[in-house]
């Protein structure tokens, strides 16, 4: 941890130690607005700000940024609380823009009374139109220079729902020639008569952004306000707001950006994720293709395997992209050490030990070779078993490490076996493949046959014992890197039709017992999940991921 170099947030903050902040001082939050299910790029944010508080032993608030009630809904602060949460990390405070409504209106009136508001009874469009360009100064509204009676009446009137939406706006007054669009009088309140999921209809004006966010920092004495580089212009902003509703000497919130992170083959936008789910491209904001949290949890990821994704990839000041196959490389690190091994077929093909003479048997397997303390369990063994279609060929190469006529394998946890003949049918294709057993091949039985070297082993499962379930192949949601990358073009149009299959596989009966989000590597398969929907008489597993990267060339 010491030696690891400061990265250029944390070099903000031991600067400002440095320079009089006391540690005392420091206090983050994160800042979700609760139109939408948290995605792997939130995760980022989140790894960041509770990240400092555990480093600085500093207070992090969740402050749910509720300031439209347009998209808003309590569906998307509960599932918000439940994925922070499940990440691991613990907040100071539960805060909600809306608790400070009534605060932002008062301090607004103050700024009408000082000259530093007005409302302005134009069209969007006029307003907009006004704006000016970077290089050539804006044009003042004619409302400009309202009186501040005629200002108070109006806005009490915005406030009461008595003047209709979209008609007047408060805005504050600074400078219609700034060089920054930003300043160039920011609209503070419209008028929008919808239920708000907290404050219901009390409140028929609701606040912008900008007036909102620095605000609720200042209110709640926050340090340091981490936003993605986009709101770097509204930094000056940010700062003239804060300004105006405190006094000298108040200890003032600062904002600092970072960039964004992209992951590849998805879009992490909660509005664009909105369109997947309600167009039923996905099932629900929980698809296991979904780059969310949930999504990502129901598909098998670890709290542990997303924290060391965001770690690793970091903080930076530029927006890159992260290729999937990282992401997927953490999955595997985390549930290479953690997943207990199991054995189950997803494309059987009939094996028939000839010499087999018992009825059945219960063979010791090693739960997982990375963790002694998760012990062993009893497989059952007998005469007709599956094992994948991929692992026998009647003739191969040398370099066909697998099942193949007159060639031994050994059966993992079993015996070694000896392909002798295949029964077809009229067609040609195989049914069965005729085997024989060595029955002092017994894995860790220690005899001299147990030893004995062959080149391949297969995972397998026995047939009359094999618990059928459904398994779910998940596949990149887009199939392109970039989806959304070209403004153009709707990234709608580059789903992966193939993004899910869905196939019977034939698993262990251990495996019955299994419960919903249970973690499994499938023997030479893949990481599974137990899907929220399985069942002891149905299971439904969820690929995780592959064993390796089958995308890696
Ligand atoms: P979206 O476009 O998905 O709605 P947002 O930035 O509007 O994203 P917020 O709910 O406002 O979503 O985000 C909460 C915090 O998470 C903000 O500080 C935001 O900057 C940060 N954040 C959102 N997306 C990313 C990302 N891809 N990478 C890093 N931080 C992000
Ligand atoms: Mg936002
Ligand atoms: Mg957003």
């Amino acid at each position: 941890e010491e030696k690891k170099s400061l990265n250029f947030i944390e070099q903000i903050i031991e600067e400002d130690l440095k320079n009089g902040y006391k540690k005392e001082d420091l206090k983050f939050r994160f800042p979700p607005e609760p139109n939408g299910y948290l995605h792997i790029g939130h995760a980022s944010s989140i790894n960041l700000n509770f990240g400092l508080g555990l480093r600085y032993n500093a207070p992090v608030n969740l402050r749910f940024d509720d300031t439209n009630p347009i998209k808003e809904e309590q569906e998307f602060v509960d599932s918000i609380k439940r994925d922070v949460e499940w990440l691991g990390f613990k907040w100071e405070k539960e805060c909600y823009a809306s608790d400070y409504f009534q605060q932002l209106y008062d301090w607004a009136v103050e700024m009408i009374k000082n000259g530093d508001a007005y409302v302005d009874s134009q069209t969007s469009e006029a307003i907009a139109n006004q704006k000016g360009t970077p290089t050539e100064a804006g044009k003042a509204s004619p409302y400009r220079n309202r009186s501040v009676e005629e200002n108070l009446s109006l806005f009490e009137a915005m406030k009461n729902g008595e003047t209709p939406e979209g008609k007047d706006v408060l805005r504050a007054k600074i400078d219609m020639a700034s060089p920054n669009m930003l300043m160039r009088d920011p609209i503070m309140y419209r008028c929008v008569h919808k239920q708000h999921h907290r404050t219901k209809d009390k409140w028929k004006i609701y606040p912008m952004y900008d007036w909102a966010h620095g605000e609720s920092d200042f209110i709640e004495s926050i340090s340091h306000s981490f936003c993605t580089l986009e709101f770097l212009p509204h930094r000056e902003l940010y700062n003239w707001f804060v300004n105006k509703v405190s006094k000298p000497g108040d200890f003032q919130p600062k904002q600092r950006e970072f960039a964004r992170r992209n992951l590849s083959h998805t879009v992490v936008s909660k509005r664009k994720l909105a369109q997947l789910v309600e167009k039923n491209i996905v099932e629900s904001w929980d698809d296991p293709r979904m780059p969310t949290i949930s999504g990502l949890r129901r598909r098998g990821y670890t709290p542990t395997s997303i924290r060391k994704f965001a770690e690793s990839i970091g903080v930076g000041k530029r927006e890159n992209m992260i290729d999937l196959s990282h992401l997927e490389f953490c999955a595997r690190e985390d549930l290479n050490k953690t997943a207990p091994r199991v054995m189950g077929v997803l494309d059987p093909l009939k094996i028939v030990i000839t010499n087999y003479e018992k009825d059945e048997e219960w063979l010791e397997a090693e739960n997982n070779p990375e963790d002694e303390s998760a012990g062993n369990r009893q497989v059952p063994f007998s005469k007709e078993l599956y094992i994948e279609q991929e692992d026998f060929k009647e003739e191969a190469n040398r370099k066909f490490f697998r099942l193949k006529l007159g060639k031994e394998v050994r059966l993992k946890n079993a015996y070694i076996i000896k392909a002798e003949s295949v029964v077809k049918d009229e067609m040609g294709n195989i049914l069965e493949v005729h085997c024989t057993y060595d029955p002092k091949s017994k894995s860790g039985s220690g005899t001299e046959e147990s030893q004995r070297k062959v080149k391949g082993t297969l995972h397998w499962v026995s047939i009359k014992h094999a618990v059928p379930s459904e398994v779910r192949l998940y596949d990149r949601l887009f199939s392109v890197e970039a989806p959304d990358a070209d403004k153009e073009k709707d990234y709608l149009e580059f789903i992966n039709p193939d993004s899910l299959q869905t196939i019977t596989g034939y698993v262990e009966p251990s495996l019955k017992e299994s419960k919903e989000l249970d973690q499994f590597q499938f023997q030479r398969i893949g990481y599974f999940c137990v899907d929220k929907t399985s069942t002891p008489e149905k299971p439904v597993f969820n690929r995780t991921v592959t064993l390796r990267d089958s995308w890696a060339k």
